[in-house]
């Protein structure tokens, strides 16, 4: 297996580690190559605890991959990306990809996260939603169908995010039809552009689920509707850029897929799964 991360997470961000930092354990975990995708800036309503970089930390950011990349030329392969939140602006730079990702709602003009804690999941529903947890994941997956158009991202980021604290089915049943259609359908938006889907273990090493996103009911139908999967591990510390690596692998392999999407100097390209 062609051993890339391109969801990783630094001090820049809510990551524990510094670049250099994750560049060294991805090096001792045997990556081939390695892409950096800090939080994009978002304005303090949707932000209140500061876990994206701040608009002058973005250019520090980006000249500290650059000089990294030229660092460890040679013994890893090393991109710049973002990944870039549905609620902030556009990229002034470039970027080698974008991560496009939805990390909560706007109700009653007020921000509500899906992944902040499993009490503010249970709280916000409560209070904005009547507890209609259903009704929350409806105008999740609503945002989750604009995140290409918005973002200009090359890969959708933990596509059914708000299942993050569901594990067992514990706030409400994946299987339910307005919970999986309201998935399908931001699902068919985003596959007609062309997007790389996420099979993200983010969750895992942070100990919230034991299995990665999205869920199998969604790898199937992207598998089925040729969609592009690559695995990331959404990694804050040095020491998990490949947790789970073969369990997503095995689960992609169980939903049909044969191939994964690598980026490479001449852009996305497949190889063996
Ligand atoms: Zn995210
Ligand atoms: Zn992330």
């Amino acid at each position: 297996m062609y051993l890339q991360n391109l969801h990783t997470h630094t001090v820049f961000g809510d990551g524990k580690d510094t670049v250099e930092g994750m560049v060294q354990g991805a090096l001792r975990s045997g990556c081939v190559s390695l892409g950096f995708s800090e939080h994009s800036h978002l304005p303090a309503a949707a932000d209140p605890d500061g876990y994206t970089m701040r608009p002058e930390e973005t250019p520090v950011y980006r000249d500290e991959v650059l000089q990294m990349q030229e660092k460890y030329a040679g013994k890893l392969e090393i991109f710049l990306g973002l990944e870039q939140d549905i609620d902030s602006i556009l990229p002034q730079n470039s970027y080698d990809y974008l991560i496009g990702s939805v990390h909560g709602v706007w109700k009653d003009g007020i921000y509500l996260p899906v992944d902040e804690s499993r009490d503010v999941f249970a709280g916000v529903t409560e209070e904005h939603y009547n507890g209609d947890f259903l009704a929350f994941a409806q105008d999740y997956y609503r945002r989750e169908a604009e995140v290409c158009g918005r973002t200009k991202c090359q890969i959708a980021g933990h596509f059914d995010l708000v299942t993050k604290f569901n594990e067992g089915g514990c706030f409400f049943d994946e299987s339910d039809a307005r919970y999986r259609n309201a998935a399908l359908e931001a699902l068919e938006v985003l596959l007609q552009q062309d997007l790389i889907f996420e099979v993200n273990t983010g969750a895992m090493s942070r100990g919230y689920r034991t299995v990665p996103y999205p869920a199998p009911m969604f790898l199937k139908f992207i598998c089925e509707k040729n969609g592009r999967i690559c695995i990331t591990s959404d990694s804050h510390s040095a020491d998990t850029i490949i947790h789970a690596f073969d369990q997503a692998r095995e689960l992609a392999r169980s939903c049909g897929f044969r191939e994964t999407a690598v980026l490479t100097k001449t852009g996305f390209q497949m190889q063996a799964l």
